[in-house]
Protein backbone atom coordinates (compact mmCIF):
# COMPACT_ATOMS: atom_id res chain seq x y z
CA UNK A 1 0.00 0.00 0.00
CA UNK A 2 3.10 2.08 0.83
CA UNK A 3 4.33 1.23 -2.57
CA UNK A 4 1.23 2.40 -4.71
CA UNK A 5 0.32 5.91 -2.64
CA UNK A 6 4.28 6.66 -3.27
CA UNK A 7 4.00 5.57 -6.88
CA UNK A 8 0.72 7.90 -7.16
CA UNK A 9 2.56 10.60 -5.36
CA UNK A 10 6.11 10.51 -7.02
CA UNK A 11 4.75 10.35 -10.41
CA UNK A 12 2.04 13.16 -10.41
CA UNK A 13 -0.12 13.45 -13.43
CA UNK A 14 1.30 15.82 -16.49
CA UNK A 15 -0.14 19.41 -16.28
CA UNK A 16 -3.47 20.04 -17.92
CA UNK A 17 -4.86 16.49 -16.53
CA UNK A 18 -6.21 18.80 -13.47
CA UNK A 19 -8.95 16.82 -12.27
CA UNK A 20 -8.63 15.09 -9.05
CA UNK A 21 -8.42 11.26 -8.68
CA UNK A 22 -11.90 11.00 -7.28
CA UNK A 23 -13.00 11.75 -10.69
CA UNK A 24 -10.29 10.04 -13.03
CA UNK A 25 -10.87 6.88 -11.04
CA UNK A 26 -14.41 5.84 -12.72
CA UNK A 27 -12.04 6.13 -16.69
CA UNK A 28 -9.26 4.37 -15.20
CA UNK A 29 -11.19 1.71 -13.75
CA UNK A 30 -12.68 1.33 -17.41
CA UNK A 31 -9.64 1.10 -19.11
CA UNK A 32 -9.50 -2.35 -19.87
CA UNK A 33 -5.70 -2.17 -20.47
CA UNK A 34 -4.95 -1.45 -17.25
CA UNK A 35 -6.88 -4.15 -15.35
CA UNK A 36 -4.65 -6.59 -18.32
CA UNK A 37 -1.29 -4.72 -17.45
CA UNK A 38 -1.94 -5.11 -13.82
CA UNK A 39 -2.85 -8.93 -14.08
CA UNK A 40 0.31 -9.51 -15.84
CA UNK A 41 2.40 -7.27 -13.57
CA UNK A 42 0.86 -9.22 -10.49
CA UNK A 43 2.03 -12.28 -11.53
CA UNK A 44 5.44 -11.51 -12.25
CA UNK A 45 5.92 -9.79 -8.82
CA UNK A 46 4.36 -12.96 -7.18
CA UNK A 47 7.43 -14.47 -8.83
CA UNK A 48 9.65 -11.92 -7.60
CA UNK A 49 8.34 -11.71 -4.05
CA UNK A 50 8.52 -15.31 -3.44
CA UNK A 51 12.06 -16.05 -4.47
CA UNK A 52 13.51 -13.12 -2.90
CA UNK A 53 11.76 -13.53 -0.16
CA UNK A 54 12.43 -16.59 0.93
CA UNK A 55 15.84 -17.65 -1.15
CA UNK A 56 17.99 -16.54 1.99
CA UNK A 57 15.48 -19.05 4.23
CA UNK A 58 16.21 -21.44 1.83
CA UNK A 59 19.76 -21.32 1.45
CA UNK A 60 20.81 -21.21 5.30
CA UNK A 61 18.10 -23.30 6.31
CA UNK A 62 18.37 -26.25 3.54
CA UNK A 63 21.51 -25.84 1.95
CA UNK A 64 23.95 -24.70 5.33
CA UNK A 65 24.80 -21.23 4.37
CA UNK A 66 25.49 -18.83 7.07
CA UNK A 67 22.41 -16.43 7.33
CA UNK A 68 25.67 -13.60 6.24
CA UNK A 69 26.71 -15.47 3.59
CA UNK A 70 23.04 -16.16 2.57
CA UNK A 71 21.66 -12.74 2.76
CA UNK A 72 25.23 -12.20 0.47
CA UNK A 73 23.93 -14.09 -2.11
CA UNK A 74 20.39 -11.56 -2.06
CA UNK A 75 22.43 -8.35 -2.15
CA UNK A 76 24.75 -9.91 -5.24
CA UNK A 77 21.41 -10.11 -6.94
CA UNK A 78 19.97 -6.90 -5.93
CA UNK A 79 23.38 -5.13 -7.09
CA UNK A 80 22.75 -7.01 -10.10
CA UNK A 81 19.35 -5.87 -10.24
CA UNK A 82 20.13 -2.16 -10.42
CA UNK A 83 22.32 -2.35 -12.72
CA UNK A 84 19.86 -4.28 -15.22
CA UNK A 85 17.20 -1.81 -14.07
CA UNK A 86 18.72 1.13 -15.27
CA UNK A 87 20.29 -0.69 -18.88
CA UNK A 88 16.63 -2.41 -19.38
CA UNK A 89 14.92 1.25 -19.01
CA UNK A 90 17.63 2.57 -21.61
CA UNK A 91 16.52 -0.38 -24.16
CA UNK A 92 13.32 0.26 -23.80
CA UNK A 93 13.52 3.78 -24.41
CA UNK A 94 15.43 2.68 -27.44
CA UNK A 95 13.23 0.25 -28.53
CA UNK A 96 10.20 2.87 -27.99
CA UNK A 97 7.84 0.34 -26.95
CA UNK A 98 7.88 -0.99 -23.11
CA UNK A 99 5.93 -3.85 -23.59
CA UNK A 100 8.44 -5.85 -25.93
CA UNK A 101 11.28 -6.10 -23.70
CA UNK A 102 9.17 -6.53 -20.56
CA UNK A 103 8.18 -9.74 -22.25
CA UNK A 104 11.10 -11.06 -23.53
CA UNK A 105 12.73 -10.29 -19.80
CA UNK A 106 9.49 -11.98 -18.38
CA UNK A 107 10.77 -14.91 -20.43
CA UNK A 108 14.22 -15.04 -18.99
CA UNK A 109 12.37 -15.12 -15.38
CA UNK A 110 10.75 -18.20 -16.43
CA UNK A 111 14.05 -19.64 -17.49
CA UNK A 112 16.31 -18.83 -14.88
CA UNK A 113 13.75 -19.62 -12.06
CA UNK A 114 13.11 -22.78 -13.78
CA UNK A 115 16.83 -23.54 -13.72
CA UNK A 116 17.27 -22.72 -10.39
CA UNK A 117 14.54 -25.33 -9.60
CA UNK A 118 16.18 -27.90 -11.26
CA UNK A 119 19.15 -27.50 -9.63
CA UNK A 120 17.70 -27.09 -5.73
CA UNK A 121 20.08 -29.84 -5.05
CA UNK A 122 23.02 -29.18 -7.36
CA UNK A 123 26.43 -28.39 -5.85
CA UNK A 124 26.50 -24.51 -4.54
CA UNK A 125 28.80 -23.82 -7.19
CA UNK A 126 26.27 -24.36 -9.41
CA UNK A 127 23.12 -23.45 -7.56
CA UNK A 128 24.19 -20.16 -6.16
CA UNK A 129 25.16 -18.18 -9.62
CA UNK A 130 21.63 -19.57 -10.98
CA UNK A 131 19.94 -18.30 -7.89
CA UNK A 132 21.88 -14.95 -8.22
CA UNK A 133 20.62 -14.56 -11.71
CA UNK A 134 17.02 -15.33 -11.43
CA UNK A 135 16.54 -12.94 -8.51
CA UNK A 136 18.35 -10.45 -10.53
CA UNK A 137 16.01 -10.21 -13.18
CA UNK A 138 13.10 -10.97 -11.03
CA UNK A 139 14.00 -7.74 -8.89
CA UNK A 140 14.78 -5.98 -12.48
CA UNK A 141 11.51 -6.46 -13.78
CA UNK A 142 9.49 -3.79 -11.84
CA UNK A 143 11.57 -0.93 -12.79
CA UNK A 144 10.44 -2.06 -16.45
CA UNK A 145 6.59 -2.37 -15.71
CA UNK A 146 6.64 1.16 -14.05
CA UNK A 147 7.26 2.42 -17.66
CA UNK A 148 4.99 0.00 -19.35
CA UNK A 149 1.85 1.08 -17.46
CA UNK A 150 3.01 5.13 -17.91
CA UNK A 151 2.81 4.44 -22.02
CA UNK A 152 0.29 1.89 -21.57
CA UNK A 153 -1.95 4.55 -19.52
CA UNK A 154 -0.70 7.68 -21.74
CA UNK A 155 0.79 10.66 -20.49
CA UNK A 156 -2.34 12.44 -19.02
CA UNK A 157 -2.74 9.53 -16.61
CA UNK A 158 0.43 7.99 -16.06
CA UNK A 159 0.41 8.81 -12.23
CA UNK A 160 -3.25 7.65 -11.49
CA UNK A 161 -2.27 5.00 -13.33
CA UNK A 162 0.62 3.75 -11.54
CA UNK A 163 -0.81 4.18 -8.33
CA UNK A 164 -3.47 1.53 -10.04
CA UNK A 165 -0.59 -0.71 -10.78
CA UNK A 166 1.02 -0.62 -7.37
CA UNK A 167 -1.90 -1.70 -5.62
CA UNK A 168 -2.11 -4.46 -7.60
CA UNK A 169 1.48 -5.25 -7.12
CA UNK A 170 1.13 -4.78 -3.06
CA UNK A 171 -1.75 -7.10 -3.13
CA UNK A 172 0.28 -9.93 -4.57
CA UNK A 173 3.51 -9.16 -2.44
CA UNK A 174 1.03 -9.82 0.39
CA UNK A 175 -0.20 -12.93 -0.79
CA UNK A 176 2.68 -14.62 -3.08
CA UNK A 177 4.55 -15.51 -0.08
CA UNK A 178 1.56 -17.26 1.76
CA UNK A 179 1.30 -19.00 -0.95
CA UNK A 180 4.71 -19.87 -1.60
CA UNK A 181 5.12 -21.22 1.81
CA UNK A 182 1.83 -23.25 1.29
CA UNK A 183 3.45 -25.02 -1.26
CA UNK A 184 6.56 -25.56 -0.16
CA UNK A 185 4.96 -26.82 3.12
CA UNK A 186 2.82 -29.41 1.05
CA UNK A 187 5.12 -30.16 -1.27
CA UNK A 188 9.05 -29.32 -1.71
CA UNK A 189 11.16 -26.12 -2.23
CA UNK A 190 11.87 -27.43 -5.99
CA UNK A 191 8.14 -27.46 -6.52
CA UNK A 192 7.71 -24.07 -4.76
CA UNK A 193 10.33 -22.85 -7.36
CA UNK A 194 8.84 -24.65 -10.59
CA UNK A 195 5.41 -23.11 -9.34
CA UNK A 196 7.13 -19.10 -9.60
CA UNK A 197 8.51 -20.13 -12.55
CA UNK A 198 5.39 -20.81 -14.62
CA UNK A 199 4.05 -17.15 -12.95
CA UNK A 200 5.86 -15.02 -15.38
CA UNK A 201 4.24 -17.20 -18.66
CA UNK A 202 1.34 -15.94 -17.55
CA UNK A 203 1.90 -12.18 -17.00
CA UNK A 204 3.63 -12.50 -20.60
CA UNK A 205 0.57 -13.50 -22.32
CA UNK A 206 -1.06 -10.83 -19.98
CA UNK A 207 1.14 -8.31 -21.40
CA UNK A 208 0.98 -9.25 -25.04
CA UNK A 209 -3.02 -9.05 -24.68
CA UNK A 210 -2.60 -5.64 -22.88
CA UNK A 211 -0.31 -4.29 -26.04
CA UNK A 212 -2.86 -5.76 -28.60
CA UNK A 213 -5.64 -3.64 -26.69
CA UNK A 214 -3.78 -0.47 -26.57
CA UNK A 215 -2.62 -0.87 -30.56
CA UNK A 216 -6.55 -1.57 -31.36
CA UNK A 217 -6.79 1.81 -29.28
CA UNK A 218 -4.32 3.78 -30.73
CA UNK A 219 -6.01 2.61 -33.94
CA UNK A 220 -9.45 3.56 -33.47
CA UNK A 221 -7.99 7.04 -31.85
CA UNK A 222 -5.98 7.38 -35.23
CA UNK A 223 -8.57 6.47 -37.45
CA UNK A 224 -11.06 9.05 -35.74
CA UNK A 225 -8.43 11.61 -35.89
CA UNK A 226 -7.81 11.07 -39.86
CA UNK A 227 -11.95 11.15 -40.53
CA UNK A 228 -11.26 14.81 -38.55
CA UNK A 229 -8.74 15.40 -40.85
CA UNK A 230 -10.74 15.05 -43.91
CA UNK A 231 -14.05 16.59 -42.35
CA UNK A 232 -11.54 19.72 -42.18
CA UNK A 233 -11.51 19.89 -45.60
CA UNK A 234 -14.84 20.69 -45.75
CA UNK A 235 -18.28 18.78 -44.80
CA UNK A 236 -19.55 19.19 -48.70
CA UNK A 237 -16.57 17.09 -51.00
CA UNK A 238 -18.62 17.11 -54.46
CA UNK A 239 -17.31 14.46 -56.41
CA UNK A 240 -14.17 16.57 -58.57
CA UNK A 241 -14.28 19.18 -56.35
CA UNK A 242 -11.05 21.03 -55.05
CA UNK A 243 -12.48 19.00 -51.94
CA UNK A 244 -12.20 15.96 -53.17
CA UNK A 245 -8.63 16.35 -54.59
CA UNK A 246 -7.76 17.78 -51.27
CA UNK A 247 -9.20 14.41 -49.90
CA UNK A 248 -7.68 12.21 -52.24
CA UNK A 249 -3.91 13.91 -51.81
CA UNK A 250 -4.35 13.14 -47.77
CA UNK A 251 -5.30 9.66 -48.17
CA UNK A 252 -2.64 9.60 -50.50
CA UNK A 253 -0.14 10.38 -47.52
CA UNK A 254 -1.66 7.75 -45.06
CA UNK A 255 -1.13 5.21 -48.24
CA UNK A 256 2.54 6.16 -48.07
CA UNK A 257 2.92 5.99 -44.71
CA UNK A 258 1.27 2.62 -44.71
CA UNK A 259 3.83 0.99 -46.98
CA UNK A 260 1.66 1.36 -50.35
CA UNK A 261 2.48 2.21 -53.44
CA UNK A 262 0.55 5.11 -54.57
CA UNK A 263 -1.16 5.62 -58.15
CA UNK A 264 -4.25 6.93 -59.69
CA UNK A 265 -6.22 5.85 -62.86
CA UNK A 266 -7.61 7.69 -65.68
CA UNK A 267 -10.94 7.80 -63.52
CA UNK A 268 -8.97 9.40 -61.00
CA UNK A 269 -9.13 6.90 -58.71
CA UNK A 270 -6.62 6.66 -55.70
CA UNK A 271 -4.84 2.97 -55.15
CA UNK A 272 -2.44 2.66 -52.68
CA UNK A 273 -0.97 -0.90 -53.61
CA UNK A 274 1.54 -3.75 -51.83
CA UNK A 275 2.71 -5.93 -54.84
CA UNK A 276 0.25 -7.74 -57.24
CA UNK A 277 -2.60 -6.06 -54.76
CA UNK A 278 -5.19 -8.85 -56.58
CA UNK A 279 -7.76 -8.11 -53.25
CA UNK A 280 -9.03 -4.95 -52.97
CA UNK A 281 -10.64 -2.59 -49.82
CA UNK A 282 -11.76 0.77 -49.76
CA UNK A 283 -14.53 2.86 -50.25
CA UNK A 284 -15.41 6.98 -51.44
CA UNK A 285 -13.97 10.28 -50.44
CA UNK A 286 -16.93 12.50 -51.86
CA UNK A 287 -20.14 13.85 -49.82
CA UNK A 288 -23.36 14.55 -50.24
CA UNK A 289 -23.89 18.72 -49.56
CA UNK A 290 -23.55 19.33 -45.85
CA UNK A 291 -22.64 15.19 -45.58
CA UNK A 292 -21.66 13.70 -42.13
CA UNK A 293 -17.99 12.17 -41.41
CA UNK A 294 -18.14 8.77 -41.85
CA UNK A 295 -19.97 8.21 -44.96
CA UNK A 296 -17.30 6.57 -47.13
CA UNK A 297 -14.16 8.11 -45.49
CA UNK A 298 -14.18 5.30 -42.73
CA UNK A 299 -13.63 2.68 -45.54
CA UNK A 300 -10.79 4.37 -46.45
CA UNK A 301 -9.09 4.95 -43.49
CA UNK A 302 -10.38 1.51 -42.49
CA UNK A 303 -8.77 0.17 -45.23
CA UNK A 304 -5.33 2.19 -45.26
CA UNK A 305 -5.29 1.41 -40.91
CA UNK A 306 -5.45 -2.64 -42.06
CA UNK A 307 -3.18 -2.62 -44.87
CA UNK A 308 -0.70 -0.78 -42.27
CA UNK A 309 -1.44 -3.91 -40.46
CA UNK A 310 -0.85 -6.56 -42.58
CA UNK A 311 2.94 -5.46 -44.01
CA UNK A 312 3.69 -8.53 -45.64
CA UNK A 313 0.31 -8.98 -47.34
CA UNK A 314 -0.12 -7.78 -50.98
CA UNK A 315 -3.51 -6.21 -51.41
CA UNK A 316 -4.42 -2.93 -52.32
CA UNK A 317 -6.62 0.01 -50.92
CA UNK A 318 -8.87 2.30 -53.32
CA UNK A 319 -10.59 5.38 -52.55
CA UNK A 320 -13.26 5.58 -55.35
CA UNK A 321 -14.51 9.04 -57.08
CA UNK A 322 -18.06 10.39 -57.55
CA UNK A 323 -19.69 7.68 -55.03
CA UNK A 324 -22.44 10.13 -54.39
CA UNK A 325 -23.02 11.07 -57.82
CA UNK A 326 -23.51 7.47 -58.94
CA UNK A 327 -20.72 5.51 -58.34
CA UNK A 328 -18.45 7.80 -61.40
CA UNK A 329 -15.24 6.42 -59.76
CA UNK A 330 -16.27 2.85 -59.84
CA UNK A 331 -17.54 2.70 -62.65
CA UNK A 332 -15.05 3.64 -64.81
CA UNK A 333 -12.50 1.23 -63.70
CA UNK A 334 -9.72 0.44 -65.83
CA UNK A 335 -9.24 -3.15 -64.58
CA UNK A 336 -11.03 -5.34 -61.22
CA UNK A 337 -9.38 -6.96 -59.11
CA UNK A 338 -10.10 -11.10 -57.74
CA UNK A 339 -12.06 -9.59 -54.50
CA UNK A 340 -12.95 -6.86 -52.89
CA UNK A 341 -14.36 -5.90 -49.51
CA UNK A 342 -15.84 -2.52 -48.40
CA UNK A 343 -15.91 -0.77 -44.79
CA UNK A 344 -19.32 1.39 -44.50
CA UNK A 345 -21.64 2.89 -41.98
CA UNK A 346 -25.01 1.42 -42.15
CA UNK A 347 -26.89 4.70 -42.72
CA UNK A 348 -29.57 3.27 -41.22
CA UNK A 349 -30.61 1.95 -37.75
CA UNK A 350 -31.27 -1.75 -36.99
CA UNK A 351 -27.51 -2.71 -35.87
CA UNK A 352 -27.97 0.06 -33.28
CA UNK A 353 -31.67 -1.57 -32.54
CA UNK A 354 -30.39 -5.06 -32.30
CA UNK A 355 -27.08 -3.51 -30.33
CA UNK A 356 -24.27 -5.22 -32.60
CA UNK A 357 -21.54 -3.32 -33.47
CA UNK A 358 -20.75 -4.75 -36.54
CA UNK A 359 -23.27 -6.08 -39.50
CA UNK A 360 -22.67 -8.73 -42.56
CA UNK A 361 -24.28 -7.47 -45.72
CA UNK A 362 -25.30 -10.11 -48.14
CA UNK A 363 -26.74 -8.20 -50.23
CA UNK A 364 -27.99 -4.79 -52.12
CA UNK A 365 -31.27 -4.13 -52.65
CA UNK A 366 -32.16 -3.61 -56.26
CA UNK A 367 -33.88 -0.34 -57.67
CA UNK A 368 -36.23 1.04 -59.80
CA UNK A 369 -36.80 4.77 -60.63
CA UNK A 370 -39.02 6.21 -63.09
CA UNK A 371 -42.03 9.06 -62.74
CA UNK A 372 -45.85 8.56 -63.29
CA UNK A 373 -47.82 12.23 -65.19
CA UNK A 374 -51.11 12.38 -64.12
CA UNK A 375 -53.33 14.91 -66.74
CA UNK A 376 -56.13 17.50 -65.84
CA UNK A 377 -57.44 20.70 -66.81
CA UNK A 378 -56.12 24.22 -65.88
CA UNK A 379 -58.85 26.00 -64.19
CA UNK A 380 -59.74 29.07 -61.63
CA UNK A 381 -58.99 28.50 -58.00
CA UNK A 382 -61.90 31.15 -57.67
CA UNK A 383 -64.76 30.23 -60.28
CA UNK A 384 -64.43 26.66 -61.06
CA UNK A 385 -66.92 24.70 -58.78
CA UNK A 386 -65.23 21.07 -57.49
CA UNK A 387 -66.91 18.75 -58.47
CA UNK A 388 -66.25 20.08 -62.50
CA UNK A 389 -62.32 19.78 -61.82
CA UNK A 390 -59.77 17.50 -63.13
CA UNK A 391 -57.36 18.21 -60.60
CA UNK A 392 -54.14 16.43 -61.67
CA UNK A 393 -52.38 16.59 -58.02
CA UNK A 394 -55.48 15.65 -56.23
CA UNK A 395 -55.04 12.49 -58.42
CA UNK A 396 -51.04 12.04 -57.51
CA UNK A 397 -51.81 12.71 -54.18
CA UNK A 398 -53.97 9.50 -53.98
CA UNK A 399 -51.24 7.56 -56.08
CA UNK A 400 -49.07 8.88 -53.23
CA UNK A 401 -50.66 7.05 -50.68
CA UNK A 402 -50.56 4.44 -53.11
CA UNK A 403 -46.87 4.00 -53.42
CA UNK A 404 -46.74 3.89 -49.89
CA UNK A 405 -49.03 1.40 -48.90
CA UNK A 406 -47.55 -1.04 -52.08
CA UNK A 407 -44.23 -0.54 -50.07
CA UNK A 408 -45.56 -2.35 -47.07
CA UNK A 409 -44.72 -5.48 -47.39
CA UNK A 410 -41.58 -6.52 -49.05
CA UNK A 411 -39.19 -3.02 -49.97
CA UNK A 412 -39.35 0.19 -49.80
CA UNK A 413 -40.69 2.85 -52.14
CA UNK A 414 -40.77 6.68 -51.76
CA UNK A 415 -42.10 9.97 -53.68
CA UNK A 416 -39.15 12.19 -53.28
CA UNK A 417 -40.21 15.08 -56.35
CA UNK A 418 -43.18 16.29 -57.50
CA UNK A 419 -43.41 18.82 -60.64
CA UNK A 420 -46.58 20.57 -60.93
CA UNK A 421 -48.19 22.44 -63.77
CA UNK A 422 -48.45 25.62 -64.19
CA UNK A 423 -47.78 25.63 -60.22
CA UNK A 424 -49.56 28.69 -59.39
CA UNK A 425 -51.23 29.36 -56.20
CA UNK A 426 -54.39 30.31 -57.86
CA UNK A 427 -54.97 27.46 -60.90
CA UNK A 428 -55.70 24.26 -60.81
CA UNK A 429 -53.11 21.97 -61.26
CA UNK A 430 -53.23 20.99 -64.87
CA UNK A 431 -50.39 18.18 -64.71
CA UNK A 432 -48.41 16.58 -62.45
CA UNK A 433 -45.29 14.34 -63.05
CA UNK A 434 -44.08 12.16 -59.31
CA UNK A 435 -41.10 10.39 -59.42
CA UNK A 436 -40.74 6.96 -57.50
CA UNK A 437 -38.02 4.96 -55.96
CA UNK A 438 -38.68 1.47 -55.10
CA UNK A 439 -36.09 -0.79 -53.36
CA UNK A 440 -36.47 -4.55 -52.85
CA UNK A 441 -33.78 -7.42 -51.72
CA UNK A 442 -34.65 -9.71 -54.63
CA UNK A 443 -35.59 -9.69 -58.24
CA UNK A 444 -39.03 -11.48 -57.54
CA UNK A 445 -39.71 -8.73 -54.89
CA UNK A 446 -38.80 -5.67 -56.85
CA UNK A 447 -40.67 -6.74 -59.87
CA UNK A 448 -43.66 -7.57 -57.53
CA UNK A 449 -43.57 -3.78 -56.21
CA UNK A 450 -43.39 -2.02 -59.36
CA UNK A 451 -46.25 -3.64 -61.04
CA UNK A 452 -48.24 -2.96 -57.46
CA UNK A 453 -47.50 0.68 -57.56
CA UNK A 454 -47.88 0.16 -61.37
CA UNK A 455 -45.33 2.19 -63.03
CA UNK A 456 -42.82 1.56 -65.64
CA UNK A 457 -39.22 2.09 -64.76
CA UNK A 458 -37.21 4.48 -66.42
CA UNK A 459 -33.70 3.24 -65.12
CA UNK A 460 -33.27 -0.22 -63.00
CA UNK A 461 -30.16 -1.81 -61.00
CA UNK A 462 -31.34 -5.43 -60.44
CA UNK A 463 -30.41 -6.70 -56.37
CA UNK A 464 -26.79 -7.46 -55.64
CA UNK A 465 -25.44 -10.51 -53.40
CA UNK A 466 -22.96 -10.64 -51.94
CA UNK A 467 -20.79 -13.77 -52.19
CA UNK A 468 -17.61 -15.65 -52.23
CA UNK A 469 -14.48 -15.71 -50.53
CA UNK A 470 -14.97 -12.12 -49.08
CA UNK A 471 -18.46 -12.85 -47.79
CA UNK A 472 -17.43 -16.63 -46.39
CA UNK A 473 -14.03 -14.60 -44.94
CA UNK A 474 -16.50 -11.83 -43.09
CA UNK A 475 -18.55 -14.81 -41.68
CA UNK A 476 -15.71 -16.71 -40.13
CA UNK A 477 -14.25 -13.68 -38.16
CA UNK A 478 -17.40 -12.58 -37.39
CA UNK A 479 -19.56 -15.38 -35.70
CA UNK A 480 -22.99 -14.72 -35.44
CA UNK A 481 -22.36 -11.53 -36.55
CA UNK A 482 -26.17 -9.96 -37.44
CA UNK A 483 -26.70 -10.41 -41.10
CA UNK A 484 -28.73 -7.56 -43.58
CA UNK A 485 -29.48 -6.24 -47.15
CA UNK A 486 -28.33 -2.75 -47.90
CA UNK A 487 -30.64 -0.60 -49.11
CA UNK A 488 -28.17 1.99 -49.87
CA UNK A 489 -26.22 1.85 -53.31
CA UNK A 490 -22.19 1.65 -52.43
CA UNK A 491 -18.97 1.19 -54.63
CA UNK A 492 -19.43 -2.49 -53.70
CA UNK A 493 -22.48 -2.91 -55.70
CA UNK A 494 -20.88 -1.72 -58.58
CA UNK A 495 -17.59 -4.43 -58.55
CA UNK A 496 -20.34 -7.31 -57.21
CA UNK A 497 -22.59 -6.58 -60.48
CA UNK A 498 -18.94 -6.53 -62.45
CA UNK A 499 -18.52 -9.87 -61.28
CA UNK A 500 -15.62 -9.45 -58.53
CA UNK A 501 -16.74 -11.69 -55.40
CA UNK A 502 -17.46 -8.83 -53.19
CA UNK A 503 -18.79 -8.37 -49.33
CA UNK A 504 -19.82 -5.51 -47.27
CA UNK A 505 -18.63 -4.79 -43.51
CA UNK A 506 -21.27 -2.42 -41.94
CA UNK A 507 -20.56 -0.35 -38.58
CA UNK A 508 -22.96 0.85 -35.95
CA UNK A 509 -24.87 3.89 -37.24
CA UNK A 510 -25.64 6.11 -33.65
CA UNK A 511 -27.79 9.05 -33.27
CA UNK A 512 -30.77 6.32 -35.17
CA UNK A 513 -28.87 5.77 -37.71
CA UNK A 514 -28.62 9.05 -38.88
CA UNK A 515 -26.87 9.78 -42.51
CA UNK A 516 -25.70 12.17 -45.07
CA UNK A 517 -26.12 14.80 -42.12
CA UNK A 518 -23.46 16.24 -39.51
CA UNK A 519 -25.07 14.28 -37.41
CA UNK A 520 -23.62 10.82 -38.62
CA UNK A 521 -22.24 9.34 -35.81
CA UNK A 522 -20.00 6.27 -35.36
CA UNK A 523 -18.35 5.10 -31.80
CA UNK A 524 -14.53 4.42 -31.82
CA UNK A 525 -15.02 0.88 -30.01
CA UNK A 526 -16.91 -0.07 -32.73
CA UNK A 527 -14.47 1.57 -35.49
CA UNK A 528 -11.89 -0.21 -33.74
CA UNK A 529 -13.52 -3.93 -33.94
CA UNK A 530 -14.24 -2.77 -38.05
CA UNK A 531 -10.46 -2.70 -38.24
CA UNK A 532 -10.05 -5.90 -36.48
CA UNK A 533 -12.57 -7.50 -38.71
CA UNK A 534 -11.64 -5.82 -41.74
CA UNK A 535 -7.71 -6.88 -41.50
CA UNK A 536 -8.70 -10.38 -40.29
CA UNK A 537 -10.95 -10.94 -42.85
CA UNK A 538 -8.57 -9.06 -45.87
CA UNK A 539 -5.55 -11.86 -44.45
CA UNK A 540 -7.99 -14.92 -44.34
CA UNK A 541 -9.17 -13.90 -47.82
CA UNK A 542 -5.30 -13.54 -49.16
CA UNK A 543 -4.48 -16.34 -47.50
CA UNK A 544 -7.08 -18.37 -49.60
CA UNK A 545 -6.47 -16.88 -52.68
CA UNK A 546 -3.27 -17.38 -52.95
CA UNK A 547 -3.35 -21.17 -51.13
CA UNK A 548 -6.41 -22.13 -54.31
CA UNK A 549 -3.19 -20.87 -57.04
CA UNK A 550 -1.39 -23.19 -58.82
CA UNK A 551 1.98 -23.67 -57.50
CA UNK A 552 4.11 -21.72 -59.89
CA UNK A 553 1.56 -18.19 -59.69
CA UNK A 554 2.37 -18.26 -55.74
CA UNK A 555 4.47 -15.15 -55.11
ZN1 LIG B 1 -21.10 6.03 -48.95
Amino acid sequence: MLTSAMGALVLRDAPGDAAPLAEQAPAILRDRRLWILSAGSTLYVATQVSLTGFVVLFLHDQRGLSMGEAAAVLAAAQAIAITLRIGAGRWSDRAHARIGPLRRLGFAITAAVALSAALVSAPLVVLVPSLVVAAALAMSWNGLAFTAAAELAGRARSGTALGFQQTSLSIAGTVAPIAFAAVVDAASWRTGFAVAAVLPLGGAAALAEAQRVAARDDAAVRALTRLDELYAIGSTRAGYSAEENAAHELAARWMREAGLDVGRDDAGNLFGRRGAARLWSGSHLDTVPNGGRFDGALGVVAAIEAAGRLRDTELGVVAFRAEETGAMGSRRLAELPDAFVEVHIEQGPVLERLGEPLGIVTGIAGQARGTVTFEGRAAHAGTTPIEERADALVEAAKFVLHVRESARHDGLATVGALEVVPGATNVVPERVTVSVDARAPTADGLEKLIESIAFEPSWRQDPIVMGGPPLEALRAVLPGAPELVSGAGHDAMVLAAAGVPTAMLFVRSLNGGASHSPDELSSAEDIALAVDALTEALALVEANRLSALPEHERP
